[in-house]
């Protein structure tokens, strides 16, 4: 899909951000954490490494008590919804949803309110008011509604929009790293970097503000080209005038949780104080046609 980029192109573009002195607010988001793993300690790793905080998506009905113990000592790791059980509801030959226009409203909202009062039960304060659908599909009816049973956030990716008062507030993800129709493997260091690259110059020509950009992560599916691009973009990218590390907190415009924040004193400084406008949402599109968990 496309002819590749280096990390010379991209440490160009940001140079380009830094010089019409305008940030991007880089975040990430990582999907489908049941359970303490291997592949979780890594994440948890990286983020303390680099101090990058990470939106842990976790299925609240399938989540199992272990993995709260474990993120007691992930300071970097912010738990939140990532649907109910994770489970396809919509007919074949239909792209998979499990809280999209299959099943009466009401059905799903009441399941994911279910599924909210679970994670808080694991996660106690931890837990992120932020909704996260399997498979980024949501019917925009359900969405409307979820900050009426306490969930102020919702995240999807890059192009899926809302735009009727009282819609929670909307940050998507932009860049998936696995090719889940090629193996469900690691995309290519080259493509990830061009289609980032191709973002970034959309956004900077396109629009006056700063921006937000979302890496779309899924820890237990993570080979080791993931890993190698993951920890080589945060090595190269992380401390350059034109990026910036946000809190999901800030991303989400949470209140802070004081007593936390007291806490980890990490989270509550550097990072933690930095505020993100929203941006307007991309055009609807292309999104839909893809099928990620
Ligand atoms: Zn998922």
């Amino acid at each position: 899909m496309s002819t590749g980029a280096d990390w010379a192109d991209l440490l160009a573009e940001l140079d380009r951000w830094a010089l019409a002195g305008r940030r991007i607010a880089l975040w990430l988001r990582d999907d489908d954490a049941v359970a303490p793993s291997g592949q979780l300690d890594r994440l948890a790793a990286l983020g303390e490494r680099f101090t990058v905080p990470v939106l842990l998506a976790s299925i609240p009905l399938l989540a199992e008590e272990p993995l709260a113990r474990r993120l007691e000592s992930a300071p970097m790791l912010f738990p939140c919804q990532h649907g109910v059980t994770h489970e396809n509801h919509a007919p074949a030959p239909q792209k998979k949803a499990e809280v999209g226009n299959h099943r009466p409203p009401d059905v799903a909202l009441a399941e994911i309110a279910q599924g909210w009062r679970r994670l808080r039960e694991l996660f106690g304060a931890r837990a992120l008011p932020v909704f996260v659908p399997p498979w980024n599909r949501i019917d925009p009816a359900i969405a409307l509604a979820l900050p009426g049973i306490g969930l102020a956030g919702l995240s999807c990716f890059r192009k899926f929009s809302l735009g009727a008062p009282g819609s929670p507030v909307l940050v998507n993800t932009d860049l998936d790293l696995i090719d889940w129709h090629g193996g469900r493997a690691g995309r290519h260091a080259n493509d990830l970097l061009a289609e980032m690259l191709a973002l970034l110059v959309q956004r900077r020509t396109r629009m006056a503000g700063d921006t937000q950009f979302g890496l779309l992560l899924h820890h237990r599916d993570h080979d080791a080209a993931c890993w190698a691009f993951l920890e080589e973009l945060l090595a190269r990218i992380g401390s350059h005038a034109a990026i910036d590390f946000v809190t999901p907190q800030a991303l989400f415009a949470l209140p802070v949780d004081l007593e936390r924040a007291a806490a980890g004193a990490m989270v509550a400084g550097s990072i933690g104080a930095f505020s993100v406008p929203r941006r307007p949402s991309d055009p609807p599109a292309e999104d839909a046609t893809r099928d990620v968990p």
